[in-house]
């Protein structure tokens, strides 16, 4: 089985990523593609005159301030156009994709956050009315029916609350959840830079190597966005996921080369919590 989280930041090659699953499907793998859609999101958010807020937590998480009317803009391109051309191209290359937002059948549940504190001009303030919240169970049944029947699952946020509520969540946490819970031993994760840098400004900087037990040291280097990616990357391993893959998605073949061990390549096999 074969977890592939791809971001959805500029310059990602979703013809690779897809080009390259089929490949694997092809060869017998079962796989499931989570994906996000940051950067269309933000693209078409401008065009409709409601800009992307991106608010930084109290811990210093970077997140997409969720309103209602966000929510469904980043419906609309997360469950819409994003993931629908993604199985539309796997569907070309002969790939039996069907897609799905983790809200659906409850794939991913958990707890909504209504009010989140920020930190803005060095205050801390109280947003509400946001739709946001963290995945804190995987229901597999709608997705062991679809691998059981030989569908490839494409999975997108948003989850669902636990009352029901469509809520935005972070894709690689969600990505992390669903790799423990069908305790697969590696977690493949792609994205706009070759893995995890120490200095964002220069790729040669790539580290390629991380045992769990030294992440501390690494985590310091990880800026913006990229600590979350972290916080996934350590609650796989955690949940019992044996090693978890920062890899490229602007190259061709990104998933085998990470699968090769190409990327930030995160391992340690420790007793789940
Ligand atoms: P995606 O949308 O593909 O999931 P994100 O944009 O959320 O990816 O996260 C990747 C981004 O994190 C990179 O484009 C980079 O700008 C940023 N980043 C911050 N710190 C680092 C780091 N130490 N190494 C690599 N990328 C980093």
């Amino acid at each position: 089985m074969i977890i592939v989280k791809v971001g959805g930041s500029l310059g990602i090659d979703y013809d690779a990523v897809c080009d390259d699953l089929t490949t694997l499907v092809r060869a017998g793998h079962q796989a499931i593609l989570v994906h996000g859609g940051s950067a269309e999101t933000n693209r078409i958010s401008e065009q409709l005159g409601k800009p992307p807020r991106m608010v930084t937590s109290v811990s210093g998480y970077e997140s997409r301030y969720t309103d209602r009317e966000t929510l469904e803009i980043f419906e609309m391109v997360y469950c819409g156009k994003m993931n629908k051309n993604i199985v539309e191209k796997l569907q070309r290359n002969g790939v039996n994709a069907v897609g799905l937002a983790g809200l659906d059948g409850r794939i991913w549940e958990g707890p909504r956050k209504s009010a989140i504190t920020i930190i803005e001009a060095g205050k801390k303030k109280v947003l509400r009315d946001d739709f946001t919240g963290k995945v804190e169970r995987v229901n597999l049944k709608l997705i062991h029916l679809l691998l059981d029947a030989g569908f490839t699952p494409v999975l997108t946020p948003p989850a669902i609350s636990y009352e029901g509520e469509a809520m935005n969540v972070d894709g690689d946490r969600g990505a992390a959840m669903l790799a423990a819970a069908l305790r697969v031993d590696r977690l493949i994760i792609l994205s706009n830079v070759p893995g995890l840098l120490k200095d964002t400004q220069n790729e040669e900087s790539l580290i390629s190597d991380i045992p769990f037990e030294r992440i501390d040291e690494y985590t310091v280097f990880a800026k913006g966005r990229m600590k979350k990616k972290m916080l996934g990357a350590v609650e796989a391993l955690r949940e019992g996921v044996k090693s978890v893959v920062f890899a490229d998605a602007r190259r061709p073949c990104p998933i085998s080369e990470a699968l090769a061990g190409r990327g930030t390549v995160i391992h340690g096999k420790i007793e789940p919590q």
